[in-house]
């Protein structure tokens, strides 16, 4: 038995005393990470060319807070202990060298905060969720059951700039997962405009209604900016910018989720390229549209919804001349980005993707036999 993991994400309706103490304990948890944060800086600066003598320092903790703060005491705790994990967790990346020090949040930055599941402080019933500190359970769009064994974990609750507020409930459950045999592989290309293109040619575009969208969202963007900032114009504009934000994001999601589940039920293994998104971005300057397309989130879902299943995702590695190589006779040839058909000099021709994609797929194929 293996334990598995599980989020469900509901629209919370808070009245104005909820959101009240909501937007007090977003604050309060903001408050506690740049305090903590702070005194973390000052002992970095102190002992920074000492590295043993700087581990032995002490993490600060909210605790520490209160007596001087005491309104830290009226919102959840558990919620500033999260806060420090979070600042711990950062601060170890930078120390590790995988990020930057962690910066101070400012009124700008998301609005969320964790609590925890401790002795049955928090309650799912009747469309309405408890959550700790606040008196009252909180109003809940459950669009679907969770399983009566599925282990409630922790709770995030987030208010969207336009407003909105959600709960995203991580759960626990334990799954007998056996290994599924693989025998149908599919092999994907990341691509630009579309998501990908797969070793069956399939291109997996984005719906119309989507694109429409995102064209809207630009447009009410270049409005914003011609704006006066700070005006009543410009405030109301912000807001419709940050409603058709949410909502193009949405639509994104759906079909990233819609996608790969479908690829996770009809094939026992995907292949892809194992990308640095954040560095190709960076190398081939375009920018947000990398990030923007989703591959990063559509792989992690991808992911899960394969292991779920005993399935795998394989990754090969980013160096594999997938571009390069004719999935006819293997022979390789350089492709210039213009070059948008593969023409081998075996008599082989084919829409550049789809040689990618099946060279992406034969080479998880060698790994699979291999193994
Ligand atoms: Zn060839």
């Amino acid at each position: 038995m293996a334990k598995q993991n599980k989020a469900f994400k509901f629209r919370l309706l808070p009245n104005k005393e909820q959101s009240a103490l909501l937007a007090k304990t977003f604050g309060c948890v903001r408050f506690v990470y740049n305090k903590m944060l702070a005194e973390r800086k000052e002992t970095y600066e102190k002992f920074k060319d000492d590295k043993e003598l700087l581990k032995k320092q002490k993490f600060p903790t909210p605790a520490k807070y209160k007596s001087e703060f005491p309104f830290l005491k009226e919102v959840d705790s558990l919620a500033l202990a999260n806060a420090q994990m979070n600042l711990q967790t950062a601060y170890k990346n930078f120390f590790e060298g995988n990020a930057d020090f962690p910066k101070f949040k400012n009124r700008k930055a998301k609005q969320s905060y964790t609590t925890n599941m401790v002795n049955g402080n928090i309650k799912l019933e009747n469309g309405h969720i408890k959550l700790p500190k606040i008196k009252k359970p909180i109003k809940m769009k459950q669009h679907r059951e969770i399983p009566a064994d599925y282990k409630l974990k922790s709770c995030t609750i987030s208010r969207t700039k336009s407003g909105k507020y959600y709960v995203s409930v991580l759960t626990e459950y334990e799954k007998d997962i056996q290994p599924k045999t693989i025998e149908n592989v599919i092999g994907l290309d990341f691509a630009m405009a579309e998501l990908y293109v797969s070793s069956e040619n399939e291109k997996a575009n984005y719906p119309r209604y989507y694109r429409v969208m995102s064209e809207k969202l630009a447009k009410a963007q270049r409005i914003l900016s011609r704006r006066k900032k700070g005006s009543a114009r410009w405030n109301k504009q912000r807001l419709v910018v940050a409603k058709l934000h949410e909502k193009v994001a949405n639509q994104r999601m759906n079909f990233l989720h819609h996608k790969s589940k479908e690829l996770a039920s009809n094939f026992d293994a995907v292949v892809i390229e194992d990308l640095n998104m954040k560095g190709m971005s960076q190398a081939l300057h375009f920018g947000k549209s990398v990030h923007d397309n989703g591959w990063g989130m559509f792989t992690t879902f991808l992911a899960y919804k394969l292991k779920e299943q005993g399935k795998q995702l394989v990754k090969i590695d980013k160096w594999f001349p997938s571009t390069k190589k004719c999935s006819c006779c293997g022979k390789e040839k350089e492709m210039p980005l213009s070059e948008r058909v593969y023409k081998c000099s075996c008599g082989f021709v084919l829409d550049r993707d789809h040689n990618s994609a099946i060279n992406i797929k034969n080479e998880g194929l060698r790994l699979f036999a291999l193994s």
